[in-house]
């Protein structure tokens, strides 16, 4: 397979999150009641006619903007004529020849470094509904008819089920940090397509591609995309020919499976879609919506490096949820000028596995950047140990109450002051004279004995330091 060169292009359909359908006021409310959120509109009865939401503008525009498209001051809808049993109107509003915007990138990080991922294009459409298959039935539901997408279409810059894995990783952190998208695969409002194609390493014609769909996760694509890549390494090594077709991802089998020879563009005899003027974007328009672009990922992790000193792995890890990076900056701010390891080795440690093991962000743990220092505080002042700090955090997501009231309530603070413990310090040398003498002929781990004995009488309470010093100070005194 080293002989060979793949060459990837992705396809990624997003629902964009309006209270409203693309072409008329519907809801787009998940897992409504099967049919119940549907019109004349969506239902593509004779007469009907659609009206286009001004919100999907705005978001495809926001988006676009984000993957550094040019967005088009010219662009229209077209029709895609297709028969389907989930496509009531027998066509899809679409875009064709002028699209939304086009030549846009995003960059991933790759082995040998930084790589550009050119993005042909991005473009407004409306989704079909959803087929649902019993043991002896099909059932079609179209509450998802007109629900506004984006389709998102790579260039065949992609050489690898790494690069895209990666590419897609980086393409939700940006629609997630926009606000326009749940990007949830499960409920089907981030779909991926995938076309591939191999060609021998040095060799610049395309070989012929196949479309591979059915991906339900970014593994799954991943995934497909391997065993593609061995299929058709096969057919080429035995000289038999690669048809141009679309081919399904069976998770089960963990294999592509042939579903229908690719049509082209032709077959779906686009036209300009007749109900739908086409429209004119202001540069206005363009530059009202560039300003409410917030910070994107990888300027974040830029900053979060330069501005408190994080590690390029660390800031990697705290930008890659928008809430969470936010969460985090509220913190540094708090921590004020001191160094930020402890805070960061504890955001990415104990309150990362704490929000994982509860299925959340670690925004949405019972915890405001203010408590979460106050227990840090404890830990600085040597007040209590990591381990006891680690059971303090558990109990304050569960209880939501301060550090300081778990430590007081369950008398878990250390005993620093040298003046409490003096006594038993004392109390341990004279119970223990056969120990003393051996630490006063040299043997050090006498002394080691003599701590162990102090904390045992302290139940465990003494700071093991301090409790070193005193005896050591006792000792030689
Ligand atoms: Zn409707």
């Amino acid at each position: 397979m080293a002989e060979y060169e793949a060459v990837i292009g992705l396809e990624v359909h997003l629902h964009l999150k309006t209270k409203t359908k693309a072409f008329c006021g519907c809801s787009t409310e998940f897992g409504k009641e099967p049919n119940s959120q549907t019109c004349p509109v969506c239902l593509g009865l004779p007469g009907s006619l659609p009206v286009f939401n001004r919100t999907v503008l705005d978001y495809a525009i926001k988006v676009a903007l984000a993957l550094n498209c040019e967005v088009q001051r010219f662009t229209k809808f077209d029709r895609k004529n297709y028969f389907y049993p989930d496509l009531p109107k027998n066509y899809q509003i679409s875009q064709y020849d002028l699209p939304l915007s086009k030549n846009g990138f995003i960059n991933i990080d790759t082995e040998s470094g930084v790589k550009r991922i050119g993005i042909t294009r991005v473009h407004i459409e409306e989704d079909a509904g959803k087929l649902i298959h019993t043991d002896d039935s099909s059932l079609v539901d179209f509450n998802r008819t007109g629900i506004p997408l984006l389709e998102i279409v790579s260039e065949p810059d992609i050489n690898s089920p790494q690069e895209a894995h990666q590419y897609l990783v980086n393409l939700k952190n940006i629609i997630q940090y926009l606000d326009v998208s749940d990007c949830d695969m499960e409920k089907g409002s981030l779909r991926c397509d995938a076309n591939i194609s191999l060609r021998p390493r040095g060799e610049k014609m395309l070989g012929i591609k196949a479309e591979l769909k059915n991906m339900n996760s970014f593994k799954g694509v991943k995934d497909a995309l391997t065993y593609e890549i061995r299929r058709q390494a096969e057919l080429m090594e035995s000289r038999k020919e690669i048809i141009q077709e679309t081919r399904l991802w069976d998770e089960k089998g963990l294999k592509t499976v042939p579903m229908r020879t690719k049509e082209g563009a032709k077959d779906y005899r686009y036209f300009p879609e007749p109900d739908l003027p086409p429209f004119i974007i202001s540069e206005e328009k363009i530059k009202e919506i560039r300003g409410t672009i917030p910070e994107l990922p990888h300027t974040k992790y830029t900053r979060f490096i330069q501005e408190y000193g994080l590690s390029e792995y660390d800031a990697k890890i705290l930008v890659s949820s928008k809430e969470d990076a936010f969460f985090a900056e509220e913190c540094f701010r708090a921590y004020g000028e001191k160094d930020k390891k402890l805070l960061v080795n504890w955001l990415i440690g104990p309150l990362l596995s704490e929000a994982n093991s509860r299925n959340l962000n670690i925004s949405a743990l019972k915890i405001t950047a203010g408590s979460l220092l106050n227990l840090l505080v404890f830990l600085e002042r040597n007040e209590i140990s990591n381990l006891t700090a680690k059971a303090v955090l558990t109990d304050m997501l569960d209880s939501g109450k301060s550090a300081a009231a778990i430590i007081q309530e369950k008398g878990l603070v250390q005993i620093s002051d040298s003046n409490a413990l003096k006594e038993i310090a004392l109390q341990v040398i004279s119970e223990n004279p056969k120990s003393v003498s051996d630490y006063k002929s040299g043997k050090e781990n006498a002394l080691m004995f003599l701590v162990g004995q102090l904390m045992r009488k302290s139940k465990g309470k003494a700071n093991p330091k301090v409790a070193k010093e005193l005896l050591k100070e006792n000792l030689d005194a």
